[in-house]
This record gives C-alpha cells, structure tokens and sequence, in this order.
C-alpha cells in the first residue's frame, strides 16, 4: 500500500513487508520512508493548516461523523485486515473497530466544545477594568506515532481529537501493522482537504525520529514503549509531547475477595490480545490465604482458551505479533522457572503462538514481573494483607492502570488512595478502558492524558486575550 502525501499516493523503491504473523504469509509491502518524504509529509502537512483552520467547527464536526459512518459501513473488511495483520482473534478485532468507531464519535463532537472561558482580571492586584476571555488555538502540525496492537483505535485517539482541534496530522503507523491505518487514512482524505491527513511507513528510529526532531512539527503524541518514548522526550526540545507508555498493572486480589470475578478480571486482562495490551493485567497479587483456591479456579478457565486461526470466529487466542515476540516472552518464563516459580498451566511455544500460562511463586524481583511482559502471561505473588499487596503493586516503575478485589471499602479505598497509578478500578481488572475517559499513566507510564477531551486539551495551546476598557 501506497503512503499518502498531500492527498497524492507516494510509494518508494525500499519497501518492507507486512506479515500474517499467523501463517507467515506476505499480506503487503509499504514504503520505508526517508528524510525526503518525510520532509514532503512536513511540508503539506504545513500548507494546509489554513484550509481545516478556516473550516467551521460545525463542518469539522460534520465531515467527522461522516468518516465515521464510512468506518462503519467497512466495520468488518477493516477487522478482517486486522486480524490478518495483527495475529489477533476476529472478535477482538471487531471490538476494535467498535471502539474506533466510538472514539471517532466523540472526536465528532468533542469539535463544537472546544472553547476558552472569562477570566476575572480584577481579581488580581491592578487588575481592574479588564474584559478578558481565553481561547483554544491548535498547535500545528500533529505528529502520531503509534504501536502494534491496537494499531486502529490508537491511532484514532491522536487522529481525530487533533483534527477535531484543527491540527493537521502526520502519522507514522506501525512497522509490523500498517495497513488499517493507512485504510482509514484514505476515509478521513476523501472528507478533508489533502494534506489534512498524511501518513509515512517504515521505521521509527529514520523517519520517526525526523519527525520528532523536526522544528516544523509542532507535537509529537506518542504511543508505545518506555525506552522508545524516553528518547522522544530528549529528542523533542521545545515542542509538546505526549507520551503513553508501557505498564505493569497488578491485579490485587484480596482475603475477602470474589474469586470468581477476579479469576474473570485475570481472564480478561492477561490473555486479551495474546497479553498484548499496555494496561494488560500483568501482576497478580494475591493474599496468601485464598492463593491456592485462585490458582486452581484460574487453571480451570484458562485451560478454556481456544487458540488458532485468529480468522475463525471461536479462537479466543492468537498469535503474538511475530516469532520473535513470542520466543522472548518463552525464554522471560523459562528464566522465572529456573528461579523458582512454577508453571501450573501453559508455558509451551509454537511458531508465534504461546500459550496462555499460568505461573505460580513468582518472586517480586524476577525480570518477568520487574519489566514489562508483553504476552500471555499470568505471573501470581502472594502477598499477606492489604499493606503487603499495596507495596508490591507500588514496586514498579510503571504505573498505569490498577484493579483491585475487595469487598471490604475501607481497603477498596486504601488501594485507591494508596496506589500510584493514573486509575485504580475496584472489582474490575486494569484492562478496561471506555474511549471518553482520561486515560494516562503515572511513573514511567507516561506524560499527559488521551481519552478525547483530554487529548484535545493537550493539542491546544491557551491565548489570553484582554481588553483594557479603563
Ligand atoms: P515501540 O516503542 O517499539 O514502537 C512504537 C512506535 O514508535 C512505532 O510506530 C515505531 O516505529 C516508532 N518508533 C520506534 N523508534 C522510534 C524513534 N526513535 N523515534 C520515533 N518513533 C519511533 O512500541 P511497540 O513495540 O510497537 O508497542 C508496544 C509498547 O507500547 C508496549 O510497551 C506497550 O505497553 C505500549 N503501549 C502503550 C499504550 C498506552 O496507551 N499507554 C497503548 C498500547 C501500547
């Protein structure tokens, strides 16, 4: 698939291959851009600031609601292309697609909101008779940088708020999954003018790192790992950054909790997306009395995991985004087990595929649970009462989301003050996110909030206007 510039389709003579990390068979090839196209991708981006500045809201408004109802209308060609991209089952793929949707929506009219406010200068010393309001100006240009596995949805959440605020946008999708980006691209193109939207393929550390470099981008929103946005943030100068990163999220389950409904919450937040998910469940902390009876109850309904074809409507597990993915996450296992922690269903690889496994006596100190295991992985630590459980989910650099099970609320609100991440659920797992809600981490989570009205919040800059009427 072709890039698109300045509403133009750019190919290039380096191209990469797009994989099904299913079966391993060639789904495309795109661009690898260099500095050039993505000088051009500046450039238009630039040029047509004016015409989406000069559009009302009403028709920003109106031409987003109409990309939505084409995304709707391709709902399932785009999960399709999904699944086959990303390895991940057919039904998650949809829910995808239903949240991009969704998050499209509110983008839509999120765009008739976004204004400034009064400000009451004679509440200052000197400031009397002053009439002053605010108001949102958009920065620019947009750079959205976005990972692997919710290529679609995440990038919607930089796409439309920034377009929604009148920000013009690049996008550098996914080096492993492309092409549903570069599908929806297309949609947002044949509604806005060119260069409204532009996307550059290849590799983020060449044409990723020129864009964050650049001094004619005027924002990077970044999605993805904690050593990629590390180097963003150093690299950015004076420009505004937005960084969602990795987690570490702990599943706390208490004494007196619902074991079904935390065995549920694992279920849910460890195996989605074969473990691929930021706010992905990815410590169990459980208190040592009901630990045996968890472990069993959740040995049970892993084992009813289906994996295989992500095509076939019944798989509940696919593959990792590619072989190499998965041999990590089995060697961070293996080394777990040499350490002492012990395997009590899983723990075999094939190809991409690795199974959903449970992993008993892990030790807070074993790489699998002190760095970020991006796979199907339920790693359980067992913990003696509340003030155990709240330091070992605060042992971790990371701290994006939480879920705790109690049904007593003084601990429920203990963990909620207690815990150091952007958001603690209580009777629910991490891995719940509804596309409206302020959604960032704490720690080396990130910087800065999505969920869209936030992410408008952080693609606008605030004029103070003043009119001296003394
Ligand atoms: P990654 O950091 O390897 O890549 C993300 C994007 O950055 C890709 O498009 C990549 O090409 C680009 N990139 C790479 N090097 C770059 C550079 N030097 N300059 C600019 N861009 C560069 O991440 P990944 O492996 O695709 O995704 C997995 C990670 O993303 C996990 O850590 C996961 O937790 C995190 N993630 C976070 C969230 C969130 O909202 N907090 C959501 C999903 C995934």
């Amino acid at each position: 698939m072709d890039m698109l510039i300045g509403g133009k389709h750019i190919s290039g003579d380096d191209l990469v291959d797009v994989t099904n990390p299913y079966n391993g068979d060639i789904i495309d090839t795109v661009p690898i851009a260099h500095r050039q196209t993505a000088d051009l991708a500046i450039s238009e981006a630039n040029g047509a600031k004016d015409s989406l500045q000069e559009m009302s809201a009403f028709k920003v408004s109106n031409k987003l609601f109409d990309v939505c109802e084409k995304l709707k209308q391709d709902r399932e060609d785009f999960a399709h292309l999904l699944s086959l991209e990303v390895g991940k089952p057919i039904a998650e793929s949809l829910v995808e697609l239903d949240r991009s949707i969704e998050t499209l929506k509110l983008a839509a009219e999120e765009a008739k909101r976004i204004y400034g406010e009064t400000v009451p200068l004679d509440a200052g010393l000197n400031g009397k008779g002053f009439f002053a309001f605010t108001q949102k100006v958009p920065l620019g240009v947009v750079a959205a940088i976005t990972p692997f596995n919710y290529p679609l949805n995440l990038t919607i959440h930089k796409i439309a708020p920034a377009i929604a605020c009148k920000n013009t946008v690049i996008v550098k999708p996914p080096t492993e999954a492309p092409l549903t980006v570069m599908k929806f691209c297309e949609l947002l193109n044949e509604e806005f003018p060119d260069g409204v939207v532009n996307t550059v393929t290849g590799y983020g550390s060449e044409v990723g790192d020129y864009l964050v470099t650049s001094p004619d981008v005027n924002k990077i929103s970044f999605t993805g790992s904690v050593t990629t946005g590390l180097m963003i943030s150093q690299k950015a100068g004076m420009k505004k950054v937005t960084l969602e990163l990795g987690g570490n999220d702990p599943l706390v389950v208490l004494a007196d909790a619902d074991i079904d409904n935390a065995v549920r919450g694992v279920i849910n937040g460890a195996f989605l997306n074969a473990g691929q998910v930021c706010m992905g469940v990815k410590r169990i902390i459980v208190d040592e009395e009901i630990a045996d009876e968890f472990g069993e109850k959740l040995v049970l309904e892993t084992e009813k995991l289906v994996m295989g074809n992500p095509l076939d409507s019944t798989t509940t597990l696919g593959t990792l985004i590619n072989e190499k993915a998965a041999i990590q996450v089995e060697n961070t296992v293996n080394n777990a087990v040499e350490e002492g922690a012990k395997i009590l269903t899983g723990g075999n690889r094939d190809g991409a595929f690795y199974q959903a496994t449970v992993i008993d006596n892990v030790s807070q100190d074993m790489d699998l649970v002190v760095n970020e295991t991006f796979g199907p992985v339920a790693p359980i630590i067992r913990v003696k009462g509340v003030g155990e459980a709240i330091e070992a989910a605060n042992n971790t650099e990371y701290g994006l989301q939480a879920g705790v099970y109690t049904n007593d609320y003084y601990s429920a609100m203990k963990c909620a003050n207690e815990i150091e991440a952007g958001t603690v659920f209580i009777n629910k797992q991490s891995t719940f996110r509804t596309d409206n809600m302020p959604f960032g981490g704490f720690k080396n989570s990130g910087v800065g909030k999505e969920g869209i009205k936030y992410a408008v919040e952080e693609m606008t800059k605030t004029k103070l206007i003043g009119l001296n009427l003394r």
